[in-house]
């Protein structure tokens, strides 16, 4: 199952040794992403639907704030968090990825209406 994500995936780094990593190497990593030297790669903002905690919303929320570019992949944006968080995006370049249209499309730089999973197969 894939998972809702949400993330200013620009920035993915080593927590150990801060080496940068694009999102194809996350969206293709099936766990946590690892990095060659074995530290955990960490996204700027991942969302999952389920399990979130307060932190990590508060955490989004400030990632989200301070990003210049947002990716919203495979979801219609019509459920908590998803939907509210998007509001916190103040930056220029919002792209969307979901098969079907949201409510969103008219902000966002970029719609794609396709699977995930073909998009990142693509770049
Ligand atoms: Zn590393």
């Amino acid at each position: 199952m894939f998972m809702n994500y949400i993330g200013s995936i620009l920035r993915n780094y080593c927590m150990r040794c801060n080496k940068f990593y694009d999102a194809e190497y996350i969206f293709n990593s099936k766990e946590i992403p690892k990095c060659e030297c074995g530290g955990i790669i960490k996204p700027d903002v991942v969302l999952y639907e389920e399990g979130l905690d307060e932190n990590i919303i508060r955490n989004s929320i400030k990632a989200i704030e301070s990003a210049d570019l947002m990716i919203v992949a495979g979801t219609s944006l019509t459920v908590y968090p998803a939907s509210g968080l998007l509001n916190y995006f103040k930056g220029s370049n919002l792209v969307l990825i979901n098969k079907s249209i949201t409510p969103y499309d008219n902000r966002a730089s970029l719609v794609i209406n396709d699977s995930l999973g073909k998009v990142f197969a693509q770049i």
